[in-house]
């Protein structure tokens, strides 16, 4: 999917051949075993992952994955869209990705601890805070961003906070980490409702996923006056016309560790779900659910892509030829998350800690301006709003390649 969509870029802006091949491909792709003695005693072998797709506009910064369905090839499509969100967003970082093939909900505590530092110490070669700093991803929290810090530091002799993001506050983390992703899939899609011209208080959303990224855009939304119809995790799906109450679905989440079980709205079959009538459907778990089989039968005038890739390619020229609904490309709608990552190290390298209201103020307002500038884009060349992101990236990344020249 990264790659078609790429080629399609690429031909779009009329990139030479030369440019197309050294923007296209990853710098280094980074394959280690990593084993780890087991809480019975036994050992076992993990395969880890890091892509990093350029160094070209500065460290390579992106997420770090523990997920059953981790493999090299994933990792390299997920680093090269960390590069075109570090591109649009106009951050010094190229993009990468990271993940170890696990699954992350039948490990222990300690087993997880020890694979999180066997990793780091695998890694060490290749990252640090001006090389390639990683954040948490899918299974992965502040909890393993602290044991990275502790381990990359401990083997430096000092504290490196800028070495990974999405750390704890008290590990100088940043005010506003947490649910910046969220806050700004919320918040972008609050922009969308405007220039439909929908009254918030008016608009419902069906959010996918109740992660990171999908809790803290229903808390979003619900904070702006939106009303959250339908929510899904891996357990199941709920669903209530009448409107959910995030208070309550947050407590319960909290008590019993997901959404099955949730009385206040009815159980709906999660792919069902996604079909229901809404303003904005916000797909903020995995990808490639949003594909040639129910992209016809959206129902949401919105699609704000909270998750990364969830919407296939075939479903992408389904969406562009019904031309009815607003799409919010991943990497616009969810920058948020890299964005506060930025702010972070920058805190981290200056040694000084920004209040939560600057962050936030500081995101919404790079936000909107890669939103005007997408939207513009997409209006001048008659372009999808993901062709249009896509387009304003790579050619960034492209013209800094240009400007750079060829070694030797
Ligand atoms: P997360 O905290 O692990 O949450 C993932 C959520 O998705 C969980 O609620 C999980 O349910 C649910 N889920 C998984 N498969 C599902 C399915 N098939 N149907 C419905 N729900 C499903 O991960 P996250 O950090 O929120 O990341 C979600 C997506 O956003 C990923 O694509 C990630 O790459 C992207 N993203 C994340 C960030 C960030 O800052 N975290 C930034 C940019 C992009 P259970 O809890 O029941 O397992």
């Amino acid at each position: 999917m990264a790659a078609t969509q790429f080629d399609l870029v690429a031909d779009f802006l009329g990139l030479t051949e030369e440019l197309r091949q050294r923007t296209k491909w990853p710098k280094r792709l980074i394959t280690v075993t990593v084993p780890i003695r087991l809480d019975d005693g036994s050992t076992k072998v993990f395969f880890g992952h890091r892509v990093q797709h350029h160094l070209t506009r500065g460290p390579v910064k992106g997420g770090l994955r523990y997920h059953p369905n981790v493999d090299l090839g994933e990792v390299a499509a997920l680093a090269m869209w960390m590069n075109w969100k570090c591109a649009l967003m106009d951050l010094p970082f190229g993009g990468g990705k990271g993940g170890i093939t696990c699954d992350p909900r039948t490990m222990s505590m300690g087993e997880l601890e020890r694979l999180t530092r066997r990793y780091t110490m695998e890694m060490i070669p290749f990252i640090g805070e001006d090389i390639d700093i990683m954040a948490p991803d899918m299974g992965t929290n502040e909890q393993t961003m602290a044991w990275m810090t502790d381990t990359y530091s401990t083997h430096a002799g000092r504290l490196i906070p800028g070495i990974v993001t999405g750390k704890p506050l008290a590990l100088q983390g940043s005010a506003g980490r947490t649910q910046a992703t969220g806050h700004g899939v919320a918040f972008l899609a609050c922009r969308a409702l405007n220039k439909l011209g929908i009254k918030l208080t008016d608009a419902t959303a069906i959010v996918q996923g109740f992660g990171n990224v999908g809790s803290h855009t229903v808390y979003g939304l619900a904070n702006s006056g939106v009303k959250v119809t339908g929510v899904s995790d891996v357990s199941g799906a709920i669903w209530n016309p009448r409107g959910i109450d995030t208070r309550e679905l947050r407590d319960h989440v909290a008590a019993r560790g997901s959404i099955a079980g949730f009385t206040e709205a009815d159980p709906i079959d999660p792919a069902e779900l996604l079909t229901q009538p809404c303003d904005i459907l916000a797909p903020a778990a995995t990808d490639m659910v949003i594909h040639k089989d129910n992209a016809g039968q959206l129902q949401c005038k919105i699609l704000a892509e909270g998750a990364n890739g969830p919407t296939t390619p075939e479903a992408d020229e389904i969406i562009n030829a019904r031309g009815d609904i607003f799409v919010i490309p991943d990497i616009l709608c969810n920058a948020g998350g890299v964005t506060v990552s930025y702010f972070e190290w920058v805190q981290n390298l200056q040694r000084f800690q920004w209040t939560e209201r600057e962050v936030l103020t500081k995101l919404e307002t790079m936000l909107e301006n890669a939103f005007s500038r997408v939207l513009a884009f997409a209006e001048r060349n008659k372009l999808s709003h993901r062709m249009a992101a896509q387009s304003l990236a790579v050619k960034t990344v492209a013209e800094v390649k240009a400007q750079r020249g060829l070694f030797p």
